[in-house]
Parts: structure tokens; sequence; C-alpha cells
């Protein structure tokens, strides 16, 4: 995701970039196939459960993962890292041209100096370099490209973008949102998810026509991806050279200038290695794949922060509930988006268990046939249960910050090695007492929310999740205002090596409790002017 911005950027801004990506090229017209029913699938949309076993134990745990979108993920044996035994780390990694952007669920959230100033005000790890107002011109730039929907709602600490009109909220939705203005005031507010897919014609790409299943691509190019809109973009200033199949084994580093001059890549086909020039590198492989890449390449670390300060959300806290009302409605379609419940802990009162905070994902729907795909059952009567459709439920799903922690820290593998030879990580990453203070609370408030709003049958999610399984990894290459505690600085640019630059998830001082890609695209807009800058005054 965040190499495509960089490729669209720097392209824009009149570079010959090359794209150096390790997977695969991706096809939209061969390998997007949202369309496909599942009785077109040989294992009706759970997959081949064997295969799968065999290749991607890991990834299968994704809740996006199914039988036609486990092409999109990485293959794990090829690509093995380690934990400690009883500390597992989920590592969700999509291998080929548009990373993660292909897969992601495309929630897309600002940033505030809630977020930026946290760590200063609670003397924790290291202060963020930059203010939201630094960044906010940036977060407009990126919506305005990749379209985002959404519904503002004024508050400070979850600025309002330029949002194409939002998706709509289904009646029981309205019912919710309507019960939490009486009980909660504008402390505690439900919008509806603010979703970087389509609501009308934008930028030459077509409005979305929920069709559900975004992790396979979309031929329409209706959500946001790099494949959709910001590569096409590169690729039509004629300056880009993309190559896939290019694992990038290292970062070629002159002492004397104390410059990166290249890199060194293997040829995933072939097996063969290969060395480009450059006068700037970006680093955009994913936050522990770019830490892994400096680590394996020994620069930039002096800092020893390379690595460290692995962040996640916590999630699987929460709540579901039941609603009477409202049989004769069902919903149409599938509306690729939920709703999002803002962070209302320690935004104006101080909680006395836990410092930051979380907010809520979630959805108001039916249960129906799709519910058949995982319970027993054959017969006349099984038939007839999944025609009918079941009661509204609607569930609250938290994600929660997560405090950056040294000893949260990946490290080289002295053994293990991935398929093309290349050291794996070792990751040793657990959650801190603040964030399952947070996970608890998740499931008083959603209660709460959920009781105010008349549910019955509540229950709680069982959680918390595994450490990485939110798919938000970030800290390994953090940002700060210091080059003796932190690797970049607030340009992300290494404090060590100046045409070096860092701009995916690693940059990350905190974590907020955000879904972070939007920031990290504003980050990485913000860094290419900014190299542009210096090279043009040549001082790169
Ligand atoms: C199921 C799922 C749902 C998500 N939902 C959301 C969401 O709703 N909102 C949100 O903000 N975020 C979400 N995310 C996270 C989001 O996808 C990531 O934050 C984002 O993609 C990170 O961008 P990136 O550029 O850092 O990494 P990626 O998108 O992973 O791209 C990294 C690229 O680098 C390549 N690469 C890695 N190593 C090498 C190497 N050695 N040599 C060459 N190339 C290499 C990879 O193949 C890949 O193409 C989700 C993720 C998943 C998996
Ligand atoms: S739901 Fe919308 S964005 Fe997702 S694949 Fe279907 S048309 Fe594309």
């Amino acid at each position: 995701m965040t190499g495509g911005w960089a490729a669209k950027e720097l392209t824009e801004l009149g570079l010959r970039t090359l794209v150096l990506e390790a997977g695969r090229p991706i096809v939209p017209e061969q390998d997007y196939v949202e369309h496909k029913a599942p009785w077109e699938m040989p294992f009706r949309g759970l997959g081949d459960r064997r295969a799968i076993a065999a290749r991607q134990p890991t990834q299968r745990n994704s809740v996006s993962f199914d039988e036609l979108s486990h092409v999109f993920w990485t293959d794990d044996v090829d690509n093995p890292y380690s934990t400690p035994t009883d500390r597992p780390f989920h590592w969700f990694r999509a291998r080929q041209v548009g990373g993660k952007s292909i897969i992601w669920s495309r929630q897309v959230y600002r940033w505030s100096d809630l977020d930026f100033e946290a760590n200063l005000r609670d003397g924790i790890a290291v202060d963020w370099p930059i203010r939201y107002a630094e960044i906010a011109r940036w977060y407009d730039h990126v919506e305005r490209f990749i379209g985002v929907s959404g519904q503002a709602e004024g508050l400070a600490h979850l600025p309002d973008g330029p949002f194409l009109p939002p998706m709509d909220m289904n009646c029981v939705e309205r019912h919710i949102r309507q019960r939490m203005q009486e009980h909660f005031g504008r402390e505690r507010i439900m919008t509806i998810g603010r979703v970087a897919n389509l609501t009308t014609q934008h930028n030459g790409r077509a409005p979305c026509h929920y069709c559900g299943p975004c992790q396979r691509g979309c031929i329409t190019r209706s959500y946001f991806s790099s494949v959709n809109a910001t590569l096409p973009a590169a690729h039509a200033t004629g300056r880009l050279t993309l190559r896939p199949f290019s694992v990038v084994r290292g970062l070629l580093y002159d002492a004397g200038k104390n410059r990166i001059t290249g890199v060194r890549i293997i040829d995933a086909q072939t097996k063969g290695e290969r060395e480009y020039t450059a006068k700037i590198v970006f680093l955009c492989a994913s936050a522990l794949e770019s830490a892994r890449i400096l680590l394996n390449s020994r620069v930039g670390n002096s800092s020893d922060q390379v690595g460290r300060n692995i962040m996640d959300h916590i999630k699987w806290g929460g709540g579901t509930g039941d609603f009477d009302g409202w049989s004769d409605r069902r919903e149409i379609g599938e509306r690729p988006n939920g709703i999002y419940v803002p962070r209302f802990r320690n935004v104006s009162s101080r909680h006395a268990d836990f410092i930051r905070g979380y907010g809520f994902q979630g959805a108001a729907g039916r249960s129906g046939w799709g519910d058949a795909l995982r319970s027993p059952g054959i017969g006349p009567a099984f038939k007839q249960r999944l025609s009918q459709l079941g009661p509204w439920s609607m569930s609250f799903w938290g994600f929660g910050e997560m405090l950056p922690r040294a000893d949260n820290r990946a490290t080289i593998h002295p053994t293990l090695v991935d398929r093309w030879g290349i050291p794996s990580l070792h990751i040793d990453c657990r959650w801190g007492e603040n964030d399952l203070a947070i996970h608890r609370d998740m499931n008083v408030t959603a209660a709460e929310l959920l009781e105010a709003a008349g549910a019955t049958n509540i229950e709680h999610p069982n959680g918390p999740s595994t450490p990485g399984g939110t798919n938000h990894e970030m800290g390994t290459a953090r940002m700060g205002r210091d080059p003796k505690t932190s690797v970049l600085n607030g340009w992300n640019q290494s404090w060590d090596v100046p045409n070096l630059f860092v701009t995916d998830g690693a940059a990350m001082t905190s974590s907020g409790c955000q879904n972070p890609s939007l920031t990290y695209m504003a980050l990485t807009a913000r860094a290419c002017h900014h190299a542009v800058d210096l090279l043009k005054r040549h001082e790169l």
C-alpha cells in the first residue's frame, strides 16, 4: 500500500522510479474473483482445509481469509518466522503487487493531537516529532485521491475529511444510534464507517455495487488498493518501472559517502542475485519486513530501536446482542462497511484503570443461510430452517490502543531462513497490563451500549486477540525527535543515512486506536515531497 503511494508521488514529482516487489504481478481481469458464487467453488467457500493447513497455517487465522482470497495471502512455508512457544504472534502478510491493500478492510480514520501528543502527555516511549497540523493537509491529499465515504461528525479527536456520501445505516443501526444519543449525548456516538469504498464515480473509478467480498479484488476498482489506483497513476507518468518477483535481500551502503547506493535483490523465480542503484530509497515493505531488511542490512540502527516497539491493536473484546422487531425488514446487497463508535475513554475524563482507549467497529444484521456454512444438518427441516432469516443482532468489536514497549521486539533468527535463503525474523511480542485493561473495558461498555438500545442475550467474544491478529503491525523503526532514541526523524528519514526513508507502519511512534493505514499513506506522501525538495536543493 505505502509502496504504491511512494511510486505515485515520486513519479508525479518527476523521478524515474523503480518499484521492487517480492511477489507476483496482479492482473485484475485475471486475478480478481469477487463475483464467483459459492457453488463455483470446489469447497463451497471453506477452502481445501488440508492444503491450507499445510501451506498457510498462520494466514488462515485471518477472518477475511477464504477459499478464493487465500491466494492473496503469503505462503507460510516459504516465508517462515519464529516466536517463543508460549507467545504466538499472527503475522498476516500479502506477497504480491498491491500487498495487503488488496485484502484490507478499508476502514480509514484520521488521527488527532489526542494521539500525536499522547506519548509526551503520558511519559511513554518517545514523543511524536509531528502534530496534527503538520499532517492534516496530507490526509486531505490522500483522501481526495483514494475516495473515502463517511459522515462528518465534528469531533475534535476524530477529524472529518472531504468525504464522499456516506453509506446508509440499516434500520437497527439507526435505532441504536438514536438510543445512544439519548443515553450518552455526544460522549458516545455511532457513525457509519469511514471506508475507502466509492459511493460515487471518483477519479475514473466506478461506485461500489455492494457485492461484498472485497478481499477477492474488485473489477470495477471501487475500493482503494495500489493495483486499483496508485500504481495506475504512477504508470501513467511514464516514469514507473515495476519489477515483480524481486525479493529485496538488503540495502547497499557506501560508508565513505554515508549513503544507500541501492538494493540487492534475489529473483524469486530464478533465485539469481541482482543489484539496482538509486539516489534515494523508500522502504515500504510493511513494518516487520522493513525492520527485517534494515536488520539484515545492518544499517540505520545506531539507536538500537529497529525491530523494537512492535504494536498491533488489541481485539476480541466487545459484545453482541439480539433485537426484537423489524422482522419484516432485511438488507439488500452486501454493504462492505460497518459502523464506528469513536473512542470515548480518556478523551474528556480519565479512566482509573488505563490510559488511552479504543473504538468500536461493528454492524447489525440478520442471521440467515450463510450461518449454515459451519453448522451440521441435512434434510428438509434443515433446508427449511435455512430459508428463514433469523432475528436481528448487533455487534460491537473493540479496537484498542497498544502501548509501545521496547521488549516487544523482532530480531534476526540465528538459523531460520526463507525460501530464498534470507534470514527470517524471531518475533517476541505480548500484550501489556494497560492493553489488557483496555480489552476488559470493551466488554463492559459494549454491554452498556447494547443495554441502552434494548438488546437481549448479550454475549462477549473470547478475547483478547493474539498479538498481530488485527493486521496493524507498527512501530519497528519509530519516528522521534532524538537520533539516540529513534530511527527516523519527523520526515520518515533515517537519522543515520539521509537518503533512506521508511514510510510504512514501522515509522509509528504510538498506535492510536484508529485503523492506521490512512496515516501511513499520508506520511508517505509527505515524505516523498520532502525527499524531492531535498534532492532539488542538492541536500541528499
Ligand atoms: C485482512 C486485513 C484487513 C485490514 N483492514 C484494515 C483496515 O480496515 N484499515 C486499515 O487502516 N488497515 C487495515 N489493514 C492493514 C493494512 O492492510 C496495512 O496497514 C497496509 O497494507 C500496510 O501497507 P504497507 O505498504 O506497509 O504493507 P503491504 O500492503 O503489506 O505492502 C508491502 C509490500 O512489500 C512487499 N515486500 C515485503 N518484503 C519484501 C521484500 N523483501 N522485497 C520486496 N518486496 C517485499 C510485499 O510483497 C508487499 O507487496 C488490514 C490488513 C489485513 C490483512
Ligand atoms: S463490495 Fe464494492 S468495492 Fe467491494 S468488491 Fe464489490 S463492488 Fe468492489
